[in-house]
């Protein structure tokens, strides 16, 4: 198959070299990029002001009338400066590749629009949260998660990091064979996102308990409990200890071993769940899998003052003395740091996820992005709990959060963010040959529409800075094609999110009816 583009969006490499040569480069060249290279190298070198951009991770750009083939859900050939043939499928505006959106929680979408009326702070927006996941079954939250992943790819998302930790039934006991078995939920998401049309990196959540204690403990070490046992409410999260965790995990990931439209990487919740040596087991666990471990750090003050106060260290630190930081792990949110927490952070290469709508609407505050950035930290982006399904918007917020911050225009160019928005988020789920319009990457690629009123009139270079899902017109996922024409191959997704989301209020309803809630007040 082939697609000829109007406009494509090329690595920088493949702009510096000579015409044809890199773009000819055997898969070879494209897989230089271990993990490690992709998340280092990239982003670093593209920042405005830093020198050096000429060479890897030069920033990249658009280039018009390419053809781009395809075979076997990869791209086999870049050719640019040709005229559309016949048996070409056509692309106008301008061709991205596909975009990563690095953090999902598939089923907070239902929440969206239902939580402003009194203002409400985070934990009482949690507490709409637990309402919702507790009325979740595996066939419910396969039509929720169908919808929410259709939805993500209408805005050009052609592979989702689901931080999923709704394992088991609502009292904790894992679901039987006969529903399903205890992967029964992780199968309900594999099985939305490949009728979606997305690839599916699951980030598998050891989540053990229901939050930090107050009670520093002695010089000693011994001390008082310093996490609190899992609330009713959160029974369904947690495997028990972090040993069945893994093995519910082994066992997933060699059921999806010959699945290559899936990953199974490794999340531990947040220092609040998971205590110190149990971070260290999954922290073990991603790297004997090779598999990305991603983790809640830090996205409110209140997480740090537990964290404080119980183990007298920042939760970053904790991350970092149990081994769990490094370029295989992803920090999501890191809006709350000390400089030494960023400078762990970026020493040892540990990238951040950015989620900047989740962040305004949460009021969790902003992520000194550009600091982690210069650090070393490789940064992609999320929608998180789904404010927005547009991760043209989150590549956009970095830098309009860093604006604000600052009183500067410009610390992120639009090469950087489409980075952010592509190769950085695909390496951070594992994913490091994806994001790219290069040979031997998979063929995820995004048309984006230079024609609507919103972006009308633009330098297309720039279209990362304006355009948002509403003007994706067509996307093609692993050689797929899965939007045409702003349509969906599933149908109307509109409808598919509004009947999914009623149905899963109306059962969360009915369960809270009779229901004594007692109001939580800690974390
Ligand atoms: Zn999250």
């Amino acid at each position: 198959m082939s697609f000829w583009c109007e406009r494509v969006w090329l690595p920088g490499d493949a702009l510096a070299g000579a015409p044809g040569g890199a773009m000819a480069g055997a898969p070879g060249g494209a897989m230089a990029g271990a993990p490690g290279d992709v998340l280092a190298g990239a982003p670093g070198g593209a920042v405005a002001g830093a020198p050096g951009g000429a060479e890897a991770g030069a920033p990249g750009g658009v280039v018009e009338s390419v053809r781009v083939e395809v075979a076997e859900g990869r791209i086999v050939g870049v050719e640019p400066g040709v005229p559309a043939s016949g048996g070409d499928v056509r692309l106008g505006g301008v061709v991205l590749p596909g975009f990563a959106n690095a953090h999902s929680h598939a089923f907070h979408r239902a929440l969206r629009g239902r939580t402003h009326a009194d203002g409400g702070s985070f934990w009482t927006w949690r507490q709409g949260m637990y309402a919702l996941a507790a009325a979740l079954t595996p066939e419910r939250y396969e039509r929720l998660a169908r919808a929410v992943f259709a939805e993500m790819a209408l805005g050009g998302t052609t592979a989702v990091g689901e931080f999923h930790y709704v394992h088991h039934r609502a009292d904790g006991t894992p679901y039987p064979a006969a529903e399903g078995g205890p992967n029964a939920m992780a199968e309900a998401l594999r099985s939305a996102a490949r009728h979606a049309g997305v690839h599916l990196t699951l980030l598998d959540t050891c989540y053990l308990h229901g939050g930090l204690g107050t009670t520093r403990v002695d010089a000693a070490g011994v001390g008082p409990e310093r996490h609190k046992p899992l609330a009713p409410e959160q029974a369904r999260f947690g495997d028990g200890t972090v040993e069945a965790w893994a093995r519910r995990v082994d066992a997933l990931r060699a059921a999806w071993a010959d699945d290559d439209r899936v990953l199974v990487g490794a999340a531990a919740h947040s220092v609040r769940a998971v205590a110190p040596p149990e971070l260290a087991a999954v922290a073990r666990w991603a790297r004997e899998a090779g598999a990305p471990l991603h983790v809640h750090l830090s996205e409110q003050p209140g997480e740090n003052e537990a964290a404080l106060a119980a183990f007298g260290v920042t939760p970053t630190r904790l991350l970092h003395d149990a081994g769990a930081l490094g370029p295989g792990t992803t920090a999501v949110h890191a809006v709350h740091l000390t400089d030494a927490d960023v400078a762990l952070l970026g020493a040892s290469g540990t990238g951040v996820c950015l989620c900047p709508t989740t962040e305004r609407d949460l009021a969790d505050g902003i992520a000194p992005g550009l600091r982690l950035l210069r650090a070393g930290s490789p940064l992609s982006v999320g929608t998180d709990q789904h404010v927005g399904a547009d991760v043209l918007a989150e590549a956009r917020g970095v830098e309009e959060h860093e604006r604000l911050a600052t009183g500067r225009r410009g610390a992120f160019d639009p090469a950087t963010l489409v980075e952010l928005a592509t190769s950085a988020g695909h390496a951070a789920l594992g994913r490091p040959l994806a994001g790219r319009i290069a040979v031997g990457a998979p063929a995820d690629l995004v048309a984006v529409r230079l024609d609507t009123v919103r972006t009308a009139g633009i330098d297309p270079a720039q279209v990362v800075l304006v355009a948002g899902a509403a003007d994706v017109s067509d996307v093609v996922a692993g050689g797929e094609i899965v939007v045409r024409g702003g349509e969906h191959r599933a149908g109307d997704v509109a409808r598919m999110l509004a009947e999914a989301i009623e149905e899963t209020w109306s059962a969360a309803e009915s369960l809270a009816v009779g229901a004594t809630v007692a109001p939580r007040t800690d974390s």
